[in-house]
């Protein structure tokens, strides 16, 4: 089983990936803040600040020192079920986290089956243009 991909789900796991951020401890938005509140650091060197929720996949940049957020979180993607639960994993009953990360799987799995459907589509028109033209 490959576990990797769950990695995001769990809040240690995402306040990890905040090697480059440029907020420090004392920041309203430090990176274990930023995790707490689902983020999980998707930057790269030309742009530090940026970072994805784990649940409804919403990315933002440009932070500022004083950013809540939990604020700009629900602000930006006030459908997350992350946000909209409004707590922290360690405040979580363990019903409450599997529901909430079965949300994200389940989006994630619908995603991942359009793209291989829509892909499929082309594939098949592409064919079935070649059979009638004989090629
Ligand atoms: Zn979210």
């Amino acid at each position: 089983m490959d576990y990797s991909k769950f990695g995001n789900m769990m809040e240690k796991n995402r306040l990890k990936s905040f090697k480059k951020w440029p907020f420090d401890e004392s920041s309203a938005c430090s990176a274990k803040k930023m995790a707490e509140a689902g983020f999980y650091w998707s930057g790269n060197d030309r742009e530090p600040d940026t970072v994805t929720c784990y649940i409804c996949n919403k990315t933002l940049d440009g932070w500022e020192q004083s950013d809540d957020p939990w604020k700009e979180h629900a602000k930006h993607a006030p459908q997350c079920s992350f946000v909209k639960c409004g707590r922290k994993e360690a405040e979580l009953t363990v019903k409450e986290f599997i529901n909430i990360c079965n949300v994200a799987l389940k989006a994630r799995l619908e995603q991942n089956l359009n793209r291989t459907l829509e892909e499929f589509r082309k594939y098949a028109e592409k064919e079935k243009e070649k059979l009638l033209l004989g090629k």
